[in-house]
């Protein structure tokens, strides 16, 4: 049913204080209630157990705590899981909790559908609906921490936001939820165990640096040749390398945290000695780490994973330009919850 009240959680602390002092009360009910929707993760005033019934009834009147529901769990025989998680109006994004020895990681999405246009990912083929608002991120990370708990006898380990959406096209409300999730009041995470993997918008990334963000950044580059870039990623039109070198390097020069580039190796698109010598020109302003993740085909077409001999190729042509490279598997492909797999399949 549709609603008029306001998203209590679209408040910050201070101005709930303000909102109890302006009804009469004291302000530091402002703090109760802020905990109770961050760090006890309250969905009802109701459970609000030690604020008095005649408040509660108050904030019924004129808020809502929208919060999301885990509507469907898949789980691969790696043990991935796959959330498909429904949001107070319906709409369903997916978030992705992957195991490993030492680490629990959250994949989640940032954006329903995606303002970018990807060939190679099923997201790309449903329009950007709407950003996601930073409890929602919040609400997904929270999810998965249960699980993590519940599946894996260990809390969450590590985020990535590398699910559904460009995460720099919804900064604001990316980085509130990161707020959120690193603050003592709410997950209490540190932000190096945070990393938030864009497809390059120079401009943003720019002002990642100017606000001196504490979490990683990795770059979805797949190419660094325009040509091919642009073919793959059509943006790239708007947003050519030359741009994104120049934002990277500011970034460097503000952080000096090393860059992470996310690579798949396609065949017959850049499995060539060429497409390995551009890259390693493209990384040579900073140190830089190269991720280079199998890809899972979402359909017949056009995009299938190199052989091994390329991808031995630019293992070795990278390690001996001294360029940090790692293989990356891909984990619950079985479930379509892999690299460019999230699309509401499930
Ligand atoms: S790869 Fe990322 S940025 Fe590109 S279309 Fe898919 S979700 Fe959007």
């Amino acid at each position: 049913m549709e609603t008029t009240k306001k998203d209590i959680r679209a408040l910050t602390k201070e101005q709930l204080r303000e909102f109890f002092v302006a009804q009469g009360d004291k302000d530091f009910r402002g703090n109760q209630v802020y905990e109770w929707l961050w760090n006890k993760g309250a969905h009802k005033f109701e459970d609000m157990t030690n604020i008095s019934k005649e408040t509660r009834l108050m904030l019924e009147d004129n808020f809502v705590i929208n919060h999301i529901e885990v509507d469907q769990m898949q789980r691969s025989n790696d043990g991935t899981i796959k959330n498909a998680v429904r949001l107070h109006d319906g709409l369903i994004v997916e978030s992705v909790l992957i195991p490993t020895k030492k680490r629990t990681t959250a994949c989640v999405s940032s954006q329903v559908g995606c303002s970018l246009d990807c060939k190679f990912c099923a997201t790309s083929r449903l329009k950007r609906m709407r950003n996601l608002n930073p409890d929602e991120i919040f609400d997904q990370v929270v999810a998965i921490d249960k699980q993590s708990r519940l599946y894996f006898n260990k809390p969450l380990t590590n985020i990535v936001f590398m699910g559904m959406g460009e995460p720099l096209m919804n900064y604001n409300n990316v980085l509130k939820a990161i707020d959120k999730i690193t603050s003592p009041e709410g997950l209490g995470m540190s932000p190096k165990r945070i990393v938030v993997s864009t497809s390059g918008v120079p401009k943003m990334i720019k002002k990642m640096a100017d606000d001196e963000v504490k979490f990683g950044l990795a770059v979805s580059l797949h190419s660094a040749i325009d040509e091919i870039r642009t073919s793959i990623m059509p943006f790239n039109a708007t947003f050519p390398l030359a741009d994104l070198r120049e934002a990277l390097e500011h970034w460097y020069a503000k952080t000096k945290n090393l860059i992470t580039y996310e690579y798949v190796v396609w065949d017959g698109i850049n499995d060539t000695k060429k497409d390995v010598e551009a890259l390693i020109e493209f990384c040579r302003f900073a140190p830089s780490k190269v991720n280079l993740i199998e890809y899972n085909p979402i359909d017949d077409g056009e995009f299938q994973q190199a052989d091994n001999a390329a991808i031995d190729m630019y293992i070795s042509m990278l390690e001996a330009n001294n360029i940090t490279v790692t293989v990356r598997r891909s984990r619950g492909k079985d479930i379509d919850a892999a690299c460019g797999q999230l699309a509401n399949k499930s």
